[in-house]
């Protein structure tokens, strides 16, 4: 069932119970003071005494003494019969008895209540009209409460239902309020910028891919089509096909590894506390291990950081990465105010290519052996950090990058 129906029923069982409950106390006040009008205007006739005096020209007013015995009429003029409390109807007249004692005597005193039975009827025709004009009205006034309190939510269905994985850059509009549906608004625009970003990363992952392996799935075959052919007679052939095949693959396979993980950068990061001498020397040496490269760290001031242990790693390996690449000479690390930084002496690079080399796939040093991504890489999980890479190169002179930690 729909939220405005629901809404409408509510509502209008509500509505309709007070419009029940209000005519039936209006109802029962009127009655009430109309007959204890009526039984004051006996007690009255009964009291005074003219008329025990002059009972002819009380001739409307029965009056029947009650006796131990039985009865004694003293003035009927309904003929009623029937003496017992209470309100007696004969032929569509109403009569009231109500028993009353006076000097120690009990008298049933009566009076023709026929207009006041009437005006009765009709006040209770009117309420029964006024309970039913009250449904309709109830049930038209919950259904516009509801509707105007739902259309807000209604606009926003309306807008989302439009987003579709075509055009999810589009967001949605709400009230210009402060109010639950604007938070509301603005959670399920926050949450669309994660899913546009998500989609957009996974999107680009599978045309990166599709796009980058044709070239080294091709050697690949080239290469096995030349070990069918001439590898099984000439061992040199096929010692160069397998080199090749191995050498391909293992580029393919480190190239998925950067694209998935251009793809995982949008993914939430866990946060602690890092303590970026301790760290930095943890990770030169593996680098110094690995390579027997010359690395040195100049800590001028130490920092405890609230970063991705793991992502910082990964920037850091792409910087320490590419000098070790683009330079033979000894690499500085330096740590101080403004951030980490990579300093190397090797080839340089271009002023006028400092901007391109963080794009994908951008490789401007003819000894380039990577893929060109891991400057992209580096930079989409600095931004994702909060941080910034910087360089400042000159060609022959050598290359310095920054993670300007902010
Ligand atoms: P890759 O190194 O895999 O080619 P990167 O995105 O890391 O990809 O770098 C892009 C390009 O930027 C490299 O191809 C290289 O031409 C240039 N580059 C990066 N770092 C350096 C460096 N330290 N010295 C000289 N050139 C560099």
């Amino acid at each position: 069932m729909k939220i405005t129906t629901k809404l409408t029923l509510v509502q209008t069982a509500i509505f309709f119970s007070l419009t029940i409950l209000i005519a039936f106390f209006t109802y029962r006040y009127v009655e009430h003071s109309f007959l204890s009008k009526e039984k004051i205007f006996l007690v009255r006739k009964l009291i005074a005494r003219r008329i025990m005096m002059h009972l002819g020209k009380f001739a409307d007013i029965l009056i029947v003494e009650e006796l131990d015995n039985g009865y004694r009429v003293i003035w009927d003029p309904f003929k009623l019969g029937e003496y017992s409390e209470g309100i007696h109807e004969r032929d569509g007249d109403y009569f009231l008895l109500i028993q009353l004692e006076f000097n120690g005597r009990r008298f049933i005193v009566g009076k023709d209540i026929t207009p006041t039975m009437i005006s009765l009827r009709d006040l209770r025709r009117f309420l029964l009209l006024l309970v039913g004009i009250g449904g309709v009205l109830s049930y038209t006034l919950g259904y516009l409460i509801a509707s105007y309190s739902l259309s807000p939510l209604r606009k926003i269905l309306n807008q989302l239902e439009a987003i579709t994985p075509g055009n999810l850059s589009l967001r949605i509009t709400g009230p210009d309020s402060r109010d639950e549906v604007a938070t509301l608004v603005a959670r399920v625009n926050e949450m669309l910028d994660r899913v546009e970003k998500a989609y957009k990363a996974q999107e680009r992952f599978i045309s990166d891919v599709s796009h980058e392996l044709r070239t080294p799935l091709a050697s690949i075959m080239g290469y096995v089509k030349m070990l069918k052919r001439w590898g099984k007679s000439d061992p040199r052939i096929m010692e160069e096909a397998l080199d090749s095949i191995e050498t391909t693959s293992r580029e393919m396979k480190e190239l998925i590894e950067n694209l998935l993980l251009l793809a995982k950068s949008e993914v939430e990061m866990e946060k602690e506390d890092v303590n970026l001498k301790e760290f930095l020397e943890e990770l030169l040496e593996k680098w110094r291990k690995r390579y027997g490269r010359e690395i040195e760290l100049v800590v001028e001031r130490n920092h405890v950081l609230k970063t991705s242990k793991e992502y910082l790693e990964i920037i850091m390996n792409v910087l320490i990465d590419n000098a070790v690449k683009y330079s033979d000479d000894k690499i500085t690390v330096l740590l101080d105010d403004r951030g980490i930084s990579v300093k190397d002496r090797g080839e340089g690079i271009p002023e006028n290519k400092q901007r391109e080399i963080f794009e994908r796939f951008r490789r401007i040093s003819k000894s380039s052996k990577g893929h060109g991504l891991g400057l992209s890489i580096a930079r989409e999980i600095a931004e994702k950090l909060g941080y910034e890479i910087t360089v400042k190169s000159s060609p022959g002179q050598g290359s310095e990058f920054t993670v300007v930690l902010k």
